[in-house]
């Protein structure tokens, strides 16, 4: 896998390590994953499978939010 940018697509700016927030959920650290996109829930548990975790980073200048995933640990 290549290296991601560390700067931003369109400003150029520094890229900074963020972690996405859900206040909805009972701890508000969002774990964000991703499945595969012909995946389908399972029959037993009705949860997806998961291929990977997303991760995020954002620009300091404009504030584009880029995700990026990784694979399954
Ligand atoms: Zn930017």
């Amino acid at each position: 896998m290549p290296s991601r940018r560390t700067t931003c697509p369109d400003c150029d700016s520094k890229l900074t390590d963020i972690q996405i927030i859900d206040n909805d959920g009972p701890h508000g650290q969002a774990i964000l994953e991703y499945t595969v996109g012909e995946a389908q829930p399972s029959m037993w548990t009705g949860r997806f499978p998961i291929a990977g975790k997303v991760n995020a980073m954002m620009c300091d200048q404009c504030g584009r939010v880029l995700l990026y995933a990784s694979d399954k640990k």
